[in-house]
Formats: C-alpha cells, structure tokens, sequence
C-alpha cells in the first residue's frame, strides 16, 4: 500500500500546516500529520490511509507518495519501521519481536505551540496590512472614478462606482491570500469580518479625505 511521504527539505511550516489540517484521516486526538520538533510536517505511516490527497494541497510540494509493507501485515511491523527511521540506527527491533504499540498521540510542545502563535501572529498582521492597503487604494480609485465633484455639495454623481470597488477590494482579498500562501481554510467568518471591516474603513477615510482636500482646494 502507500502512504504520504515529507520531503523535510521541502516542507515549509512557517506561513502552511495545511496537510496538517487538511488530511480527511485525522482525528483531534489523533492527527495523522502533525508538525514535530523539526518544525516540519510528519506523517504517522500506520495512520495514513493512503488516500493521496495531502499532495495535491501541498504548496511546496513536498508530499509524495511512497510504498510500504502491505496493510494487512501488522500494525507493529510498521510501527518498528517507523520507530527505527526515527531513533538511532543502532536500535534495531526485529519485527516479530516488536511489542503491540498503541498509535502514538502528538500533543504540541510548548515551543510547536510558541512557533504556531508566531505564525498566526505573523499573518494576522500581513491580513491587516492588505486590506488597509486595498482601502486606500479603493478609495483614492473611487475618488477619481466616482464623477466630478460638485464644487457646490462637495459630492460625486456615482457613489455607486465607489461601492462596487469597495466590493472589488474585499473580494479579491481571498486570492491574494492564496497566492503569497496563507492558509485560508483557516479563516472563518470573524476573520473575514475583520478584513472587509478594515478595508471599508479605510477606503471610507481615504474617499472622504480626497474629497475634502478637493473641496477646500
Ligand atoms: S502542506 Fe506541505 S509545506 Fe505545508 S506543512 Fe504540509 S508538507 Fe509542509
Ligand atoms: S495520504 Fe490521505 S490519509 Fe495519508 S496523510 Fe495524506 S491526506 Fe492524510
């Protein structure tokens, strides 16, 4: 059978994780892909079911796919395969020999844990640069697509333009964020609240600041 192979040199964790949390086999309490001391994805081999689909998630294209000792040999097999991949070479353990273990849990060091913050700490602040950058941007644009301004009101013939790319702004934020690879499958719906919220803010403050520079001029 086969089962999802890293290539650590490959792998990528700072801005990812997302086989991690991708991978349909995983329970909470048993991860079949979890981040070790390394920093870099690892696959539980006995876990892994084989399905393939990590690979096609991984941007970095570090997932393969590799063969192993049937499914139906036991689990211990795999397990003392895993086992002497991982210590020292030194210490061989006979398959036959090797005693029944239980599939090994990943509980998050508290250095995995400071580096996982790190990381949402790092994106939360990128998110918050682009949709500020994107608001400014929408409103200057809105400023000068909105129509002349009436130099008696002070107002624009199509706010209506104005709005749509506000629209524009907040949307495309999604394929921004895939692109420079940050996990959007771990936004939810207060993330993208707070996006579209700091993109309208700023697009109102840039629109209304143009105006009134363009008013008292
Ligand atoms: S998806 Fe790829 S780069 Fe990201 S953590 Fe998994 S193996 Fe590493
Ligand atoms: S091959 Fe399937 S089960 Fe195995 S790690 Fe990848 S997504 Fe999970």
């Amino acid at each position: 059978m086969q089962v999802a192979y890293i290539r650590k040199e490959k792998c990528n964790t700072t801005m990812c994780n997302r086989c991690v949390k991708f991978c349909p086999a995983s329970r909470k309490d048993m991860p079949v892909i979890f981040i070790g001391r390394n920093k870099k994805a690892t696959v539980v081999e006995e876990l892994c079911n084989g399905c393939g689909k990590c690979v096609k998630i991984c941007p970095e294209k570090a997932i393969e796919m590799k063969f192993v000792k049937d499914k139906a040999a036991p689990a211990e097999e795999i397990e003392a395969d895993v086992e002497t991949k991982q210590t020292a070479p030194s210490k061989q353990t006979a398959p036959s020999q090797a005693a029944p273990a239980p599939a090994p849990k990943h509980k998050e060091t508290p250095e995995e844990k400071k580096a996982r913050k790190k990381a949402e700490h790092v994106n939360r602040i990128i998110r918050t640069a682009i949709a500020c950058i994107l608001g400014m941007i929408a409103g200057v644009s809105s400023f000068y697509l909105a129509g002349a301004m009436d130099p008696v009101t002070g107002t624009q013939p199509m706010p209506v333009i104005g709005l749509l790319i506000l629209v524009l702004a907040i949307v495309i934020q999604k394929t921004i964020f895939m692109v420079i690879r940050i996990d959007v499958s771990k936004l939810g719906k207060k993330d993208w609240f707070y996006q579209g919220f700091m993109t309208f803010v700023t697009w109102f403050l840039s629109w209304t600041m143009m105006l009134s520079i363009s008013f008292s001029a």
